[in-house]
């Protein structure tokens, strides 16, 4: 690997993937600067504790998916403070009929699931033997009513894209926002064969990582507290661009921090700010044109909105990971996460902890409403769902505007937009949730290829 003696680079967020391309360029011999608008790195990851209680502001795990991401982690000197998830956690909940149903695991359990209708499993079952998709960009509900048929889009495809990204499967794209499913399509010509020959061919290989859901002693904090400590003085808060101009060989940064100027020369430049956040960056030159497409980006706002109860106030077993609700349910929150079973640390003794999620697509106006009138939202719904009874004794709320991009048809064109950015301005990278996945484990996957390859270019 070459290192990049003097070379300098500036990162403008530090979310997990600015902080985490950032660190990667550090170990890659770039002197770097990270400029974070906020007072604290993390972006909409953070944990707030209390009581005994403790809540996530955004993601409430890592679902590990590589050796590499968890060498990274190893990298942080957080991988002894890593919480495996409690087995629990593996069974999932989507709601029918006003009542969380256990998401079938095996054929056994899809035998007997209320989820669907006889019919629809039947329908299920014969997707080995349906054609491939006709259109090269369907959408997600498009490709599972012709794989699938309407019970698993209605009652699985359509509570999962709510719970991943707060979205609607008639607009999400296949290709783009699950691309499990396309590539074994496209691969194999059947979602249910490919996923079978492809888990045969990994053991085969010897390459098959077993996925893992993990979080953190102390919660979410202390992986974006680790990257932040690990670029110790690269990391300003409280810091914008005033001005980013190309100047032929490199970049010319002004930037601000507290009352503090500086303007200096970068061989690097990487974007780490939400691509709804990219327009209000102060380009000079042709590259805000460049990149002006990319205000196009769809964001769901969510809100979680995260309830304490006494244990005695939830008639529900809570024995698992959470349930997700479908549209046609009719349902206020997009689902609520049974946090306290899958991690320890989230409520104290006696006491159960409750993640509900609301907005999204769905009901984006819902994740504006005020405190009050939410609560009122989640709690008929909780009612409803889970048996809760009474007021909570513990709340704690947070708004995410743009929380979730959304990968919708046509998203390709957005991808051509960064590559070619990119082409013409070697020295750039962008990076983040837009790009490559929305989970914390794609955008530290991502971060990581995009750093990597930014210096292989300046190599
Ligand atoms: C409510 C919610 C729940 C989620 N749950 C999960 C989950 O359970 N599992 C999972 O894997 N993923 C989850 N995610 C997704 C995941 O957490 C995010 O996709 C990921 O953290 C995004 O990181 P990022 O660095 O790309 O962006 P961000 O976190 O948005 O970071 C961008 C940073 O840029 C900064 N910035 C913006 N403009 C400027 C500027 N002009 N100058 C300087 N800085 C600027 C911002 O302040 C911010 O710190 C969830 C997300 C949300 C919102």
């Amino acid at each position: 690997m070459v290192k990049m003696e003097n070379k300098k680079a500036i990162v403008i967020g530090a979310g997990v993937s600015g902080m985490t391309a950032a660190l990667k360029l550090k170990d890659r011999g770039f002197e770097v600067t990270v400029l974070e608008r906020e007072s604290r790195g993390g972006g909409v990851i953070g944990t707030f504790s209390k009581d005994g209680f403790r809540a996530e502001s955004g993601s409430n795990s890592v679902m590990v998916q590589s050796q590499r991401t968890l060498d990274f982690l190893d990298r942080l000197a957080v991988k002894s403070k890593m919480e495996l998830s409690n087995s629990v956690a593996k069974k999932r909940f989507f709601v029918k009929g006003g009542k969380p149903r256990a998401v079938p695991m095996g054929p056994f359990s899809l035998m007997f699931t209320p989820l669907f209708s006889l019919l629809g499993k039947i329908r299920l079952l014969c997707e080995p033997f349906i054609g491939p998709v006709k259109s090269e960009d369907p959408s997600v509900a498009d490709f599972t009513l012709h794989r699938f048929g309407r019970d698993v889009l209605d009652y699985a495809m359509n509570p999962f894209m709510a719970g991943v990204y707060g979205g609607d499967p008639e607009k999400l794209s296949a290709r783009y926002a699950f691309p499990p499913f396309w590539n074994l399509e496209k691969k194999y010509g059947s979602v249910i064969r490919g996923a079978i020959k492809s888990m045969k061919e990994k053991k085969a290989a010897g390459n098959f990582f077993k996925p893992m859901m993990i979080s953190f002693e102390g919660g979410m904090e202390t992986l974006v507290g680790a990257l932040s400590k690990n670029l110790g003085e690269s990391l300003k808060c409280g810091a914008k661009p005033l001005s980013i101009d190309f100047s032929g060989r490199g970049w010319q940064v002004e930037w601000v921090s507290g009352d503090e100027e500086t303007c200096d020369n970068y061989d690097a430049l990487v974007i780490a700010v939400p691509a709804a956040e990219i327009k209000s960056l102060p380009f000079a030159g042709s590259l805000a044109a460049e990149l002006a497409p990319l205000d196009g980006i769809k964001y769901a706002p969510v809100a979680t909105f995260t309830l304490g109860f006494k244990r005695s106030q939830v008639a529900h077993r809570l024995d698992g990971f959470g349930a997700l609700t479908p549209a046609k349910e009719n349902l206020n929150i997009l689902g609520s996460l049974f946090v306290s079973s899958i991690f320890k640390g989230r409520a104290p003794e006696g006491y159960v902890a409750l993640t509900n999620y609301i907005g999204g697509m769905r009901h984006p106006e819902y994740a504006s409403l005020p405190e009050g009138e939410m609560l009122k939202l989640v709690l008929a719904d909780i009612e409803k769902i889970l048996g809760v009874s009474g007021e909570p004794c513990f709340k704690k709320l947070f708004v995410w505007s743009h929380a979730i991009p959304q990968y919708n048809v046509g998203y390709g064109e957005f991808l051509e937009v960064m590559d070619e950015a990119e082409r013409k301005f070697p020295n750039l990278a962008l990076v983040g949730a837009y790009r490559g996945g929305v989970g914390v484990s794609s955008c530290v996957e991502s971060a990581l290829s995009a750093a990597s390859k930014l210096a292989d270019r300046l190599s």
